[in-house]
């Protein structure tokens, strides 16, 4: 169903001409699916609402694209990539509000994607601005009811094809989860393998400065072990964040006493 005021705009579908006032982007012919404001060449801003299928210039495209190209969510126009990012920080945050890391001192979760994707951004020199969206979401999907349809929705294919990526199958048994990861580390994309780097960099800060309490010392050891195994399939993707995770490593074994 088109809406009304789809149907006043008639039959111009085509591309914008070049004098036309910039919108946040170049408009949808037509939107779909989500509620969502569109943008019309000679009426700015209108509510859309939901209607049936997206197009582009003739073009079929999907709602995420539409989303993240061409429409901004009801209420936030004009979005910028810091805009983008902070609105991912808020949906994470959200997302993980009741959780706490396992370490003695119980901080929020949040804390940890954010030290993740800050480490991407000053460490790495990560710019690009759906790595450091994955980053900040990279446990959503792992470790909340968070869909990775939603998670295309409101950020995008790209984030979400990132994010999966860094997703373990919870259906699996716990061992064979951690088998999978560093049997399919190799295989990751470049920039999943950067945030699986700066997420075990800091999985091993916190295990060696505090360590969920029933941890035995010999447990940490061994997730030492792993995650050495892990990131071994990783590398190649930024120096300085392999350095990181080298001096991470090399701290934590120092600090952490010998089990015998
Ligand atoms: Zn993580």
């Amino acid at each position: 169903m088109i809406p009304a005021d789809r149907q006043r705009a008639g039959p111009r579908r085509g591309p914008v001409p070049e004098n036309t006032p910039p919108g946040p982007q170049k408009p949808p012919t037509s939107a779909g699916g989500v509620t969502c404001d569109v943008w019309h060449s000679r009426e700015g801003w209108k509510p859309g609402g939901t209607v049936a299928g997206i197009s582009y210039n003739g073009m079929p495209i999907s709602e995420a694209e539409a989303m993240t190209r061409f429409i901004i969510p009801s209420g936030v126009k004009n979005e910028g990539h810091l805009g983008t990012l902070l609105r991912a920080v808020v949906f994470s945050a959200e997302r993980h509000r009741n959780q706490r890391r396992k370490g003695v001192d119980g901080s929020p979760y949040i804390n940890h994607p954010l030290e993740v994707a800050e480490m991407l951004a000053n460490v790495a020199g990560v710019q690009d601005l759906n790595v450091l969206i994955a980053a900040v979401l990279h446990d959503t999907i792992e470790d909340t009811k968070t869909t990775s349809r939603e998670l295309e929705e409101a950020f995008g294919s790209q984030v979400r094809l990132l994010v999966e990526e860094v997703t373990d199958d919870k259906s699996l048994p716990k061992p064979e989860r951690k088998r999978l990861q560093i049997e399919h580390a190799p295989l990751l994309s470049p920039s999943a393998k950067l945030i699986k780097l700066a997420d075990k960099v800091s999985n091993v800060r916190d295990i060696a400065d505090r360590p969920p309490a029933d941890w035995t010392v010999e447990r940490r050891r061994e997730y030492l072990d792993w995650a050495t195994r892990v990131v071994a399939g990783c590398r190649g993707v930024s120096e300085t964040l392999e350095r990181e995770f080298d001096n991470a490593m090399r701290r934590a074994r120092q600090l952490i006493p010998s089990a015998d």
